[in-house]
């Protein structure tokens, strides 16, 4: 008797757990689990190639809640790091979030091998309504958890530094699709303009929004989309070029000649930078640098970071949305890349590109019947966006990774489209933060 009672208890607690976490039996409803309002994670990323180790930094919470209130308990892509919320009580998953980081970029350098550096990094999740168990899993480049942190986040914890919103940075509308609460919050952020300076970055954050809204999906999804200029003031024009020993004292300390790669333009500041929206609607980040230096950079979840005033901005601007908005790999390579980012036998998490490991993840379903794979590019023009394929080159390397049209955004600044895996990977993103999915 007592056999059956345990068996029966356990069958009902497994299938009562595996109704919360598919979440797709019992959607789960967001005021159940969360205020609305919004709790800032700031954590201390730090090692070298050999290990490394989260810890956490800060916690802020602000009112209001502007990011997704569906599909609260799943991924819409892995990303090169993860945190899951759990309920403290019932262990249940109540929210997920993935992102990439600089950090993980470093890491992949030669400099990770011989030095152990930090890295800020700033996440924002919905605040629990009860006690909740907070997770974050970095993955390295062949697919392996790296590092875990949990902590335990306690709701009345006096500590939580509350953000005012009473004093928000200058900022204005660029485009406005509707409400925050339901749609996609993009900044635009000033970097590198002096306060004379500051109807140039207006009027160059106009630009960028328009562009962006100029691309499929994003054309068509313009009512899910709000994009706002955020002009925090800098109190030298330009940013730091370090190579050309120019350094600059900016808002968000950004510069050129990351991890010592010439055209690499990021800001290392995400404290500063997440400081500076505090009190702000913002899912979405891309920050314009006054300057004519040709670079740029986009980090999954994290920032697009671009020269507003060098001739490839609006192509650069929109190709490194893809990155960070959406997730994008590169879809460009090199002849003589001697190092490797993607490993035969391991499928990426990115959209756009595959090893062939796992292509039925990816856009196997929208080929033609009868496709060779891979694709030869016989007769097709290096700038054809009209036939899908299996086309050898992607992410950097010339061998084993392949893309599925011969040029996209996402290869050259000259297109001007995504190519349709870009363009149906970006709608998915779209979808999962504004409706619930099947
Ligand atoms: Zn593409």
């Amino acid at each position: 008797m007592k056999k059956y009672f345990s068996f029966l208890f356990f069958a009902i607690a497994m299938w009562s757990l595996q109704g919360f976490a598919s979440g797709r039996q019992h959607p789960m409803d967001f005021s159940t689990w969360f205020q609305d309002s919004t709790l800032r994670v700031d954590y201390i990323f730090s090692g070298n190639a050999r290990q490394q180790v989260i810890a956490l930094d800060e916690l802020r919470s602000s009112e209001g809640w502007y990011g997704r209130r569906h599909n609260l308990d799943t991924l819409v892509l892995r990303g090169n790091g993860t945190i899951t919320m759990r309920d403290a009580e019932s262990r249940s998953v109540i929210y997920r979030t993935s992102f990439s980081t600089l950090f993980q970029e470093w890491l992949t350098t030669e400099e990770a091998v011989r030095l152990t550096k930090s890295f800020e990094n700033v996440f924002q999740l919905p605040m629990p309504r009860r006690d909740a168990l907070v997770e974050v899993t970095l993955y390295d480049t062949r697919s392996r958890e790296a590092a875990t942190f949990s902590h335990l986040v306690k709701v009345d914890d006096i500590l939580i530094r509350p953000v005012s919103a009473s004093h928000p940075s200058p900022h204005r509308s660029l485009h406005r699709g509707g409400d925050s609460k339901e749609c996609i919050d993009v900044v635009v952020v000033a970097e590198g303009y002096t306060a004379e300076e500051m109807e140039t970055f207006y009027a160059d954050a106009q630009k960028a929004c328009d562009e962006i809204l100029k691309y499929e999906p994003f054309a068509s999804n313009r009512r899910h989309l709000n994009f706002t200029a955020v002009a925090p003031e800098s109190r030298e024009s330009g940013v730091s070029i370090p190579g050309k020993k120019e350094w600059k004292e900016t808002a968000l300390s950004s510069s050129f000649d990351t991890f010592y790669s010439a055209r690499y333009l990021t800001t290392l500041r995400l404290k500063l930078l997440n400081d500076v929206l505090a009190g702000l609607p913002y899912e979405h980040i891309v920050i314009l640098a006054n300057t004519d230096n040709y670079g740029g950079g986009g980090i999954y979840n994290s920032y697009t970071l671009t020269a507003a005033h060098n001739s490839m901005f609006l192509p650069v601007t929109v190709h490194e949305f893809g990155h960070s908005f959406g997730g994008l790999a590169d879809e460009y390579y090199y002849d003589d890349q001697y190092e490797e980012f993607y490993f035969p036998g391991i499928e990426p998490w990115e959209q756009n590109i595959t090893t062939l490991v796992r292509f039925d993840d990816k856009w196997a379903s929208m080929l033609p019947e009868g496709t060779p794979v891979p694709t030869p590019t016989d007769g097709i023009a290096p700038s054809d966006m009209e036939h899908i394929g299996v086309y050898e080159g992607g992410g950097y390397q010339s061998k084993g990774v392949y893309r599925a049209f011969r040029d996209c955004r996402m290869k050259t600044n000259e297109v001007e489209a995504f190519c349709k895996v870009c363009e149906h990977a970006l709608q998915t993103v779209i979808d999962y933060q504004v409706k619930p999915l099947e």
